[in-house]
């Protein structure tokens, strides 16, 4: 198949589909095309090894919020999935946001279809609705206030207690936020693949054999294993945690394999020991992040997509909500 007949069948496929030199040092060429273009490529912790180590900025769901609304590059290249670069993308419409795959989804945004959604806050008047950022453009257009689990705790807090709300779509951090809060929250029943796949079984049976490791989890993980976590955060906050923890030299993490890339970076002196799911398979890796290949990120800079599209109605409607978020956090000193 030819260049052109391959980027014709983007739209369908996802992803540009042709085979690349062997001889390439892809490394080299996504370096070169980040110049030529003024590209940034910002990555999350839950990309393959390579991905993270040729990104201009690794980060959570809010740093890279962040990052995306503050630069000034004229392409953003967005290695994460598709929410990710549909809030890249809402916070800098001018600009042209590129995902190496279109078909990398995120089980918890899919656990929220925004029609359904839609009759669900219906049937709560009064409630203000707060979301999680893993969710859709159309989600974030029927929400008040977006969050991350960074400053999910923060944001609620923000809000007056007499004040009813509804937290979407992830059961699991939204139990975690009653619980930290004192707060009555109703709760969609959405929930995240990785973070429901965790053994408590197996993590006990695996703290006995390592009596000084610390659990580290994620607060989209099922309620029994935030019980034995001996710290509970974001995944920037638990990257954070394990390596200034002065006093543990051994974490068992129960969050998206992908992260120990960076902690065995920032900390390799430490063991990281992926946190055991409650399946066959050995790992916890998220199907979707793991659709991105360097080879395919490495196309979709030559060639530029595939592309980042929006409605521009949907986009300012989702935008206000982020906007609630960025303004609540500069309040409460999240950030500057
Ligand atoms: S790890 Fe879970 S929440 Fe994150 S992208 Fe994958 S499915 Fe979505």
């Amino acid at each position: 198949m030819n260049i052109e007949e391959a980027i014709l069948k983007v739209p369908k496929r996802g992803f540009l589909d042709i085979d690349i030199d062997p001889t390439l040092d892809l490394f080299a060429e996504i370096e070169r095309l980040k110049k030529e273009k003024n590209a940034v490529l910002l990555a999350h912790y839950y990309q393959e090894a390579d991905i993270q180590d040729v990104a201009d900025y690794i980060g959570d769901s809010l740093g890279l919020a962040q990052y995306a609304a503050k630069t000034n590059a004229d392409i953003i290249v967005f290695a994460g999935v598709h929410f990710m670069a549909e809030t890249a993308k809402i916070l800098n419409p001018t600009k042209k946001v590129l995902l190496p795959d279109l078909n990398a989804g995120c089980s918890l945004a899919d656990s929220a279809p925004a029609d359904l959604f839609k009759c669900f806050k219906e049937q709560h008047p009064g409630h203000l609705v707060v979301s999680y950022v893993n969710c859709s453009a159309e989600i974030k257009a029927l929400s008040d206030i977006i969050c991350t689990s960074s400053n999910a705790e923060r944001i609620i807090e923000s809000i007056p207690e007499d004040q009813p709300i509804i937290f979407a779509p992830d059961k699991n951090l939204g139990g975690y936020l009653n619980k930290k809060t004192g707060r009555n929250m109703v709760l969609w029943n959405g929930a995240c693949m990785v973070h429901e796949i965790f053994s408590l079984e197996k993590i006990i049976k695996l703290k006995t054999r390592h009596p000084n490791a610390k659990v580290l989890a994620h607060p989209e993980c099922e309620e029994a294993i935030l019980r034995v976590a001996d710290y509970v955060g974001s995944t920037t906050q638990i990257l954070q945690y394990a390596v200034q923890d002065k006093t543990t030299q051994e974490f068992i993490v129960a969050t998206e394999t992908g992260i120990i890339h960076q902690m065995q970076k920032d900390a390799p002196e430490k063991t990281f020991i992926p946190a055991p799911p409650n399946n066959s398979c050995a790992c916890n890796d998220c199907p979707h992040m793991k659709l991105n290949t360097l080879e395919k990120l490495y196309l979709c800079m030559e060639y530029e997509t595939p592309e980042l599209v929006m409605d521009e109605a949907l986009r300012k409607a989702a935008l206000k909500p982020i906007e609630r978020m960025m303004e609540i956090s500069r309040k409460v000193g999240l950030i500057k």
